[in-house]
């Protein structure tokens, strides 16, 4: 895809794990990126796009806005015609108060990243990175729907701050980015809904959910087995790849739910061995659903978890990402070893053998 906007491109949370294929992907097309950070004092945490930024012909700005602060957005805003807001807290087990640490800096930063752009008369184009957590809550939801599959006609109605609260966080920000965009005609919204996203990082640095999954592969805690759950999967290049097409083709809109394949848990177990080998406690059963929902509370999870996601197939439909944004997916299972191989080389999973 070629340079389409003269403008510089707001990037939020730009030390982030996805960010940070963005802002490559965005800088290598020559396109300048007005990126913000949490904390310009962390220097390790964004490092990596500055020397993105000195091999390539964009240009990178940094600014320090936190989701919590109005109007933090609106300098690193000045000029930008294109908005992506990527910034908000994912984490699935390691919190203790959910609407502090989750659902607030989802909605009320959309709210403020949003006003920002109510404010900045030359911004068109917003694209908020949602969340296939938008469109379902519980495995169980897609019992309702025909061969298991969820599409972006789908919304997650069924979580709460109390139950899947990342969840919540993310359809509740998707859903006031929509409120806040339907009451305004400058410009237009488009949500980019991604599967769990895997694949290599930019930074050792990162913290996100996606790397929690497989750490846990390599610690141990998932040996004696897993529960039989399914997970929607996606690599991060493409995930960016999605994020550049709904940032620059005009004609994108809507919804886009950005997926490769599902596999379970155990799946993803069986193609780390293949390539690996035994060496590493990857699972190799499935846990009974009642034996999940025994140890559950001890790992992080409710037991109404366990009983409404243990067991039910779940699948998305990624054929308007495709179609319209030309996504070619990559084969996840790669994507799953490199990944796994680089939290070796970085010392996050301990080596073995
Ligand atoms: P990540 O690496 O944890 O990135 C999250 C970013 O949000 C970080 O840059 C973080 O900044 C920033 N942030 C959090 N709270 C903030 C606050 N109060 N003020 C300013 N910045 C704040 O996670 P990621 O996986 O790249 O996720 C990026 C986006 O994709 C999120 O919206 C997430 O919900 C969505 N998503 C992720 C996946 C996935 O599997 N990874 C799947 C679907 C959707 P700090 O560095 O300062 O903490």
């Amino acid at each position: 895809m070629n340079k389409t906007t003269e403008h510089p491109i707001l990037v939020t949370g730009a030390t982030g794990y996805i960010a940070g294929w963005v802002i490559r992907q965005l800088l290598e097309q020559g396109l300048t990126v007005h990126a913000t950070v949490r904390d310009l004092n962390k220097t390790k945490s964004f490092q990596h796009l500055q020397d993105i930024a000195e091999k390539n012909s964009g240009k990178l700005r940094l600014f320090q806005a936190d989701l919590l602060n109005k109007n933090a957005f609106d300098e690193a805003m000045q000029g930008c015609e294109i908005v992506i807001h990527m910034a908000s807290p994912f984490l699935v087990t390691n919190f203790k108060d959910p609407i502090k640490e989750l659902i607030d800096p989802a909605i009320k930063g959309t709210e403020n990243v949003l006003n920002s752009v109510n404010r900045t008369s030359t911004v068109k184009r917003v694209v908020v990175t949602s969340s296939i957590a938008s469109t379902y809550g519980d495995a169980i939801d897609a019992l309702k729907v025909p061969n298991n599959t969820l599409d972006e006609s789908y919304w997650n109605t069924s979580s709460s701050a109390k139950h899947q609260p990342y969840y919540y966080s993310k359809v509740a920000a998707e859903r006031k980015a929509w409120e806040m965009q339907i009451a305004q005609s400058r410009w237009d919204l488009v949500c980019v809904n991604p599967a769990l996203v895997v694949g290599p990082s930019l930074t050792p640095m990162t913290k996100s959910g996606s790397v929690e999954v497989l750490q846990q592969f390599g610690s141990g805690v998932t040996r004696f087995g897993v529960p039989k759950i399914w997970s929607a999967l996606v690599d991060v290049r493409d995930v960016a790849d999605a994020h550049l097409k709904a940032a620059l083709l005009p004609n994108a809109k809507g919804r886009y739910i950005i997926s490769s394949k599902s596999l379970t848990l155990l799946e993803m177990g069986k193609v780390l061995t293949r390539h690996f080998g035994k060496k590493y406690p990857f699972p190799r059963m499935n846990t009974p659903k009642f034996l999940v929902k025994i140890v559950a509370p001890f790992i992080g999870h409710s037991r109404k978890y366990v009983e409404l996601n243990v067991g039910y197939p779940l699948h998305f439909n990624a054929q308007k990402s495709i179609k319209e944004l030309g996504i070619n997916y990559r084969d996840v299972e790669t994507s799953l070893v490199e990944h796994f191989q680089q939290l070796i080389d970085d010392g996050i999973v301990k080596k073995r053998g």
